[in-house]
C-alpha cells in the first residue's frame, strides 16, 4: 500500500495509517478541507437507475466501475492476488475522467505504475513495462488495467460528457475524437497538409492519428462514428499491449491479470462504467493460462 507524504502527516497515528486509502479515507483540516474529495467521484455519485439502463443499452456488457472493482478483486484473490503482493499498472488516458477507474482499484492495490498517455495507448512502452515489472514485490503479481474511454452525457449523447465546474458539456475523449476528425479528413478527401507533422511536441497525438488509420472504413460505416471510435482504439491498443507484455513476459513474476476494456465517463452525479473486452491471465513463465472474462458477466 502506498501513500501520499501529505496524507501521512495528517493521518498521525501507525494505526491510522494502516486503514489509510487514496478514496476512502476523509480527513477534517483546519481549513475544513475534506481530504479526499477530490480524489475520486465514486462516493459522491449516485446510483440512477433510468440512467444505468441507458448506459448498458447503449454499451451491453458494461458494469460500473464499483461493480468492476468488486468482481476483478475477488476473482484475483482466488488466485492469491493481495494489496500487498500486487502492483496495479494502468494504461488509460491522460484526462482526469479517466483516473476514475484507477481509483476504484488504487482504493485496493495501492498507487498505480502509469504505463498510459493520450487516449490510452501505452506509451510507456516496452522500457516502461520493464521498470513497471521490475517493481513487482517479489514473488508477486501484476494487474494492469488498459482500455480507451468514451463519454455520455445524461441524455445519452455518446462522445460528450457534463464535467464538474465546466458549463459546456465537453467532447470525451478529445484525443480520440481528434484523431477521428483527422482520420475523416483522409478517407473523404479533405485533409489539409500539416507542416507540423510528427511534431515532439505533440508526439502522443501524432501517434493517435497513425495507430487510428486502419478504421477509416469501419468508422465510416459506423451507425454511430462516437459509440464505434473507442472499440476501434481499443482494437489498436490491444495489438501494442500484447505486444508490449509479449516482450516483456519474461520479467513476469508470480502472474499477471491484464483487464482490457472501454471505460465510460458519466457526470459528475453519476457513476461510471467499464465494458471488460479482455481479462487474461499468464501464468509465471509468461504464458496465457486463463480466459477470465466470463467472471466479470
Ligand atoms: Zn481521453
Amino acid at each position: 500500500m502506498k501513500i501520499s507524504v501529505a496524507l501521512l502527516a495528517l493521518v498521525g497515528t501507525a494505526e491510522a495509517f494502516q486503514a489509510a486509502k487514496p478514496t476512502n479515507r476523509r480527513i477534517s483540516t483546519s481549513l475544513n478541507i475534506l481530504v479526499g474529495d477530490k480524489l475520486s467521484k465514486g462516493k459522491m455519485a449516485k446510483e440512477d437507475v433510468a440512467f444505468d439502463k441507458l448506459v448498458k443499452s447503449s454499451f451491453p456488457g458494461a458494469i460500473s466501475n464499483k461493480e468492476l472493482a468488486i468482481r476483478v478483486r475477488d476473482v484475483l484473490d482466488g488466485k492469491g492476488f493481495t494489496p500487498k503482493n500486487t502492483l496495479l499498472a494502468t494504461s488509460v488516458c491522460a484526462d482526469e475522467l479517466a483516473r476514475e477507474l484507477e481509483d476504484e482499484f488504487v482504493a485496493i492495490y495501492g498507487t498505480n505504475f502509469n504505463l498510459g498517455g493520450l487516449a490510452g495507448f501505452p506509451f510507456a512502452g516496452n522500457t516502461g513495462w520493464g521498470a513497471m515489472s521490475a517493481h513487482v514485490p517479489d514473488n508477486g503479481y501484476c494487474l494492469t488495467i488498459h482500455g480507451p474511454h468514451v463519454g455520455i452525457t445524461k441524455d445519452g449523447l455518446i462522445g460528450k460528457v457534463e464535467r464538474s465546474g465546466i458549463a459546456l458539456v465537453d467532447s470525451c475523449c478529445g484525443s480520440a475524437i481528434a484523431a477521428s476528425n483527422y482520420l475523416k479528413g483522409i478517407t473523404e478527401g479533405t485533409a489539409t497538409i500539416n507542416p507540423r507533422i510528427q511534431s515532439f511536441s505533440d508526439f502522443q497525438q501524432g501517434a493517435v492519428q497513425e495507430l487510428i488509420l486502419p478504421f477509416g472504413k469501419r468508422l465510416a460505416k459506423a451507425e454511430d462514428r462516437m459509440k464505434e471510435l473507442p472499440y476501434a482504439l481499443y482494437d489498436s491498443q490491444e495489438v501494442l499491449v500484447n505486444d508490449i507484455v509479449n516482450t516483456g513476459k519474461a520479467s513476469i513474476k508470480k502472474g499477471l491479470a491484464v483487464l482490457g476494456g472501454i471505460q465510460i465517463n458519466t457526470s459528475p452525479d453519476t457513476f461510471d462504467y467499464f465494458h471488460p473486452l479482455r481479462f487474461d491471465y499468464y501464468d509465471e513463465n509468461g504464458d496465457l493460462v486463463e480466459n477470465m472474462l466470463p467472471y466479470l458477466k
